[in-house]
């Protein structure tokens, strides 16, 4: 196969280049801004490709399919994002599965995460996830809650809270969605300029249709599933 290149390693391609676009666009530095694939559509196989091709950091909604699909695990350097609603009974797996828990949105599941950190002797790392457009049935708190939540993750010790998530609502232009990329980083912006001392250096927000504006708005985390997993 010397000199082909597959469709997926060339969607690959062009996603990295549309994010340093954005980036450039956006006077940041393109390395700044991490590619997140969301692989819950596809196989092993997939995966591995587009790990060759590049990619690092994968991401995932469902802890029995992660669980499947990651056994054998990924080589040291990737990292495996939880993106999707995690019940508080998939916790334990997904502690010691994930990198990086992007889906914290409740007092429950924060308390089992820190219970499991503990167990496991070990720090996890999360996001708070906030549904910043206010939607009926997304997942993420509501913007009200995410001070006391906030304060919550971090009286944990066996939690390291490393910024917000938040799923825009889907819509065919991209620029209406632009003012809840802005609220999250908004919202970030006065959760640390009220609370001495804390650093909340990720964003993850934007997705296939709208990473460009995601990026503008000052995404530190793109999750990207359809523009590289499907032609
Ligand atoms: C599926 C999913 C994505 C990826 O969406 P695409 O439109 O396929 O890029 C991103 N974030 C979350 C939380 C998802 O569930």
């Amino acid at each position: 196969m010397v000199g082909i290149v597959s469709d997926l390693e060339l969607r690959v391609r062009r996603t990295f280049e549309a994010v340093e676009a954005a980036a450039t666009r956006a006077n940041r530095d393109p390395k700044t801004v991490t590619v997140v694939a969301v692989s819950k559509t596809v196989g092993r196989n997939a995966v591995d490709e587009s790990y060759a091709s590049g990619v690092r950091h994968f991401g995932e909604n469902r802890v029995p399919d992660a669980v499947r699909k990651f056994d054998p695990p990924l080589p040291e350097d990737a990292v495996l994002h939880m993106i999707g609603q995690l019940q508080t009974n998939k916790a334990s797996i997904a502690a010691r599965l994930f990198n990086l828990i992007e889906s914290v949105d409740r007092q429950s599941l924060i308390l089992e995460l820190e219970k499991q950190g503990s167990k496991l002797n070990r720090v996890l790392p999360v996001l708070l996830q906030v549904n910043v457009a206010g939607e009926e049935q997304k997942a993420g708190c509501e913007l009200a809650e995410a001070d006391s939540l906030i304060d919550m993750i971090i009286d944990c010790p066996h939690l390291k809270l490393r910024g917000l998530m938040t799923i825009a609502p889907l819509v065919s232009d991209s620029e209406e969605v632009r003012p809840v990329f802005r609220g999250l980083r908004t919202l970030r912006d006065k959760l640390v300029t009220s609370r001495q001392g804390i650093d909340l250096p990720e964003l993850s927000m934007g997705m296939s249709n709208d990473f460009p504006v995601a990026i503008e708005e000052g995404a530190t985390f793109v999750r990207v599933g359809r523009a590289i997993f499907e032609g």
